[in-house]
């Protein structure tokens, strides 16, 4: 039996959810989908869209078992940015087949929709309002800009903000390193523009930092945070490995610093729930 190390802030991978006047949005598809779509599944939800970041393993592994696929009644709209090829549908198929699944895709209950989006769409889900941008990580990444009754929820994780330009993948044509290491560093200060909440990841601080992962320190969150107006800051996507008492650790190291720049500081925690 493994040791209780995270108890109180959890160790599933990346999924949170947002209940914008009735509408059921899920971000990301991480093992914390299977106890979010249970809930889904015991209020009768039947309209779920799910905005993915991106097709890394710890961002899509819970799919396969997201309880709401059970449900005949149910639609889930996974959203993504464009995946040339492999397709958005062809990841998600061919990490549910055999030998790695007993049922394929094609054979759960729920209708699936697989919608890639470009950089910069905006689309509504329902009266949400939802905007997509990519970001400087491996691969395919999309940040998402959610508003609902005029609170604005912002999806930066998995992300360099500082750090040097990662991969192109996707793009129709060469670009200019500097130019578009810019672009994605203003999309995330468009995504996070006065936001309530914004979502961001702790997966290094400073001592830590591996400059081809993709990832970013609070440091640079709190900088963000600050130049762009946002109210809070809320750490997620904890690295693997780190106890209860590292992340008490960590708010504690970045309490003052977070004070001097006026943003408010929070770790998540596994069934965390805030009302804007
Ligand atoms: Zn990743
Ligand atoms: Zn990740």
């Amino acid at each position: 039996m493994a040791e209780a190390y995270a108890t109180g802030y959890g160790g599933n991978t990346p999924c949170l959810e947002i209940d914008a006047a009735g509408q059921s949005i899920i971000i990301d598809a991480g093992t914390g989908i299977r106890g979010a779509g249970q809930a889904l599944v015991a209020r009768g939800v039947e309209q779920i869209d799910l905005l993915l970041s991106h097709t890394h393993w710890d961002h899509i592994q819970g799919f396969p078992y997201f309880p709401p696929l059970d449900e005949e009644s149910v639609t889930v709209r996974v959203h993504g940015l464009r995946h040339s090829s492999p397709s958005l549908h062809e990841v998600f198929s061919g990490q549910q087949q055999a030998p790695f699944s007993p049922r394929p895709l094609a054979k759960v209950r729920a209708k699936l929709e697989f919608i890639e989006h470009e950089d910069g769409d905006q689309f509504h889900l329902g009266e949400t309002k939802v905007t997509c941008r990519r970001l400087n990580h491996p691969g395919i990444t999309a940040g998402y800009r959610v508003e609902s009754g005029g609170h604005v929820l912002a999806y930066i994780c998995d992300t360099d903000l500082d750090g040097d330009v990662l991969h192109v993948d996707g793009l129709d044509q060469a670009v200019d390193d500097a130019g578009w290491l810019e672009q994605l560093r203003q999309n995330a200060r468009d995504l996070g523009h006065s936001a309530d909440v914004m979502v961001c990841d702790t997966f290094f601080l400073p001592e830590e930092f591996e400059p081809l992962w993709g990832h970013s320190c609070p440091d640079e969150f709190l900088r963000l945070a600050a130049e762009v107006d946002a109210a809070g800051i809320w750490l997620f996507h904890h690295r693997p490995g780190r106890a209860d008492s590292d992340m008490d650790g960590i708010l504690e190291r970045y309490r003052s610093a977070a004070v001097a720049e006026g943003v408010q500081l929070h770790a998540a925690r596994e069934g965390v729930e805030v009302s804007l």
